[in-house]
């Protein structure tokens, strides 16, 4: 049985790790674009902040790897003629199957401002995007977050503990406005104001300027002007399924108009929220609790993802913090005799 496995990242390497378990004898080969070894994509944002070195995001050995015995190329899927069971890579290679798993995850949606193309106008995807931002940091240069979601906030911290002046840009008045409610989003505002974050709430940007093809500044809609070297730009992601234009999936034409909304990254941790179920009741109702209790979900899917390595903080400063205000805030309902309700 010749399995196929397209997608080098976390659902790839789990699945070659299931077959693996279950049929010692299995040929796997796993096909992935990115040319380094596996690594916590959740970890990029630790590297960024500066939490972890590089190598720590390297959570298989190359022993554990080996021990895998997969088939692993390096090489971009192009087409998929699921009628024959074969694939076919960007250097034109023909690969069959017998079993096929598409597990190419999501790319940054990209920004439809002017000036998106210019050098300095960044994503958070892949290792290569982390090492390309770090490389981009200078202290005191200006840098522009934008995106209401998880990448962004990290993103903003990221760059802010880089040294860099960081201004954040959020389209609302809250952030992460379809999971958290006002307090909740307060908390996470308080945050990144004391971490030196400037935030500009209802802003959007117009366009990004630049000279010589090198971003320089911003121009927001309500026509000021913000000057950065990093415009960092997390607006949502979409999945990776572009397979050429004759590619079907099961038979069926493949729906270019599907889009994973822009809090996508957030849901497993929405779903350890719901899932959890042991909260006492006081949690389901207070705000700061709920959010704490979210961070904290947060923190267990690091787990999920094949465990981090050792020393690897389970949670960002932002995490700690909440959880903190979440203990602090129970040992103030203990003292002051309030029930749990
Ligand atoms: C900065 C950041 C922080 C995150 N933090 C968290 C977190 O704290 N908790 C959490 O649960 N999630 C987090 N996520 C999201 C999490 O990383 C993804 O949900 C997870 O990586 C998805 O795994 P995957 O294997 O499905 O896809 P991916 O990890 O995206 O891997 C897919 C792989 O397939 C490759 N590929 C795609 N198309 C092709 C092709 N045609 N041919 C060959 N190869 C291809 C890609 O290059 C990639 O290597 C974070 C993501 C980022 C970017």
């Amino acid at each position: 049985m010749q399995h196929v496995i397209i997608g080098s990242g976390i659902a790839g390497l789990a699945a070659a790790e299931a077959i693996r378990a279950r049929d010692a004898s299995a040929a796997i080969t796993m096909i992935g674009d990115e040319p380094h070894a596996f690594y916590s994509r959740p970890g990029l944002a630790y590297l960024l902040r500066g939490d972890v070195p590089e190598r720590q995001l390297f959570i298989r050995t190359a022993s554990d790897l080996r021990a895998l015995a997969v088939n692993r190329i390096h090489a971009r899927v192009d087409k998929l003629l699921v009628n024959d069971q074969l694939l076919e890579l960007a250097d034109g290679r023909r690969l069959a199957y017998d079993r096929l798993l598409i597990a190419t995850g999501a790319r940054a949606t990209p920004p439809s401002f002017p000036g998106a193309e210019l050098e300095g106008v960044v994503k958070l995807d892949n290792l290569d995007d982390a090492r390309g931002i770090l490389q981009a940091c200078g202290r005191r240069q200006g840098a522009v977050v934008v995106g209401g979601g998880i990448t962004a906030l990290e993103l903003a911290e990221g760059l802010c503990a880089r040294g860099m002046r960081t201004h954040y840009l959020l389209r609302g008045r809250r952030y992460w406005s379809d999971v958290l409610d006002d307090v909740e989003s307060q908390i996470v505002l308080d945050r990144l104001r004391h971490e030196g974050v400037r935030l500009h709430l209802e802003t959007q940007v117009k366009q990004a300027i630049g000279e010589q093809g090198q971003l320089t500044a911003i121009e927001t809609q309500s026509g000021e002007r913000i000057a950065c070297r990093i415009l960092a730009v997390a607006i949502g992601v979409r999945p990776r399924i572009d397979f050429g234009p004759a590619s079907r999936i099961d038979g069926r034409p493949r729906d270019r108009s599907q889009r994973v909304p822009a809090n996508q990254r957030g849901q497993h941790l929405r779903r350890g929220r719901r899932g959890a179920g042991t909260r006492p009741p006081h949690r389901n109702r207070c705000a700061r609790c709920a959010v704490a209790h979210r961070l904290e979900a947060g923190r267990v899917r690091w787990r999920q993802h094949g465990g981090s390595p050792r020393n690897l903080p389970q949670g960002n400063s932002l995490q700690r913090h909440a959880i903190g205000r979440l203990e602090s805030h129970h040992r103030w309902r203990r003292r002051s005799g309030r029930q749990e309700r």
